[in-house]
């Protein structure tokens, strides 16, 4: 199947997508937050925050860019992968390679895991500030990639909450088709 077939935009909430995992922008605490996240927990149920609270215990915090797994309790994906976006300070601190790494690593995830479908956020665009039109380019970038070497993945599909990501994720996309 050739690669941008793979790949989709949709307009919505992440929390109601049937795919085997669902990606969830993080912070380093996993404890939970605001964004994508406080609507992953509120949906997904108490069970995912207990699955984070072990990893926590066992490895520490999450590091910025680093993926982890857990169950998607009550939500209708198998698996939610959580992972640390980068907090943007202006592009220089290596903003780019670590949002990169949370998709890589998020899709590696989602491979080791027996997935064939994944559903990202458009991470770090929210209270993290990552500039949208940057932060697509990013995205889809490192998705594309990822399915040129990796066959695993049927579907990956970019949920996008407001309007503005929307467009630009639509726009990135079609150019690189
Ligand atoms: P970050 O801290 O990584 O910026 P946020 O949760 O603040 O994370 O925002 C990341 C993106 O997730 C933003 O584009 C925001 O609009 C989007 N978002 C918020 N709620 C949802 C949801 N329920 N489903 C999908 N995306 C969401």
């Amino acid at each position: 199947m050739p690669i941008h077939s793979k790949i989709e935009i949709i307009q919505g909430d992440i929390t109601t997508i049937g795919v085997d995992a669902i990606v969830n922008a993080a912070n380093a605490s996993l404890l939970g937050g605001g964004g994508v996240d406080g609507a992953i927990h509120r949906a997904g149920g108490p069970e995912i925050l207990e699955a984070c609270r072990k990893i926590v215990a066992r490895q520490g915090p999450c590091t910025t860019g680093e993926a982890v797994i857990t169950t998607a309790g009550n939500l209708p994906a198998k698996f939610v992968i959580h992972t640390v976006g980068p907090i943007w300070q202006g592009g220089q601190n290596g903003e780019p390679e670590l949002l990169a790494n949370c998709y890589r690593n998020a899709l590696q995830l989602a491979v080791e895991n027996d997935c064939k479908s994944i559903a990202f956020p458009n991470i770090s665009t929210g209270v993290y500030g990552y500039p949208k039109d940057q932060a697509a380019a990013v995205a889809v970038a490192a998705v594309q990639a990822f399915l040129k070497k990796s066959t695993a993945l049927e579907r990956v599909a970019f949920i996008c909450f407001d309007a503005e990501n929307f467009s630009l994720m639509q726009r990135i996309l079609q150019s690189t088709n």
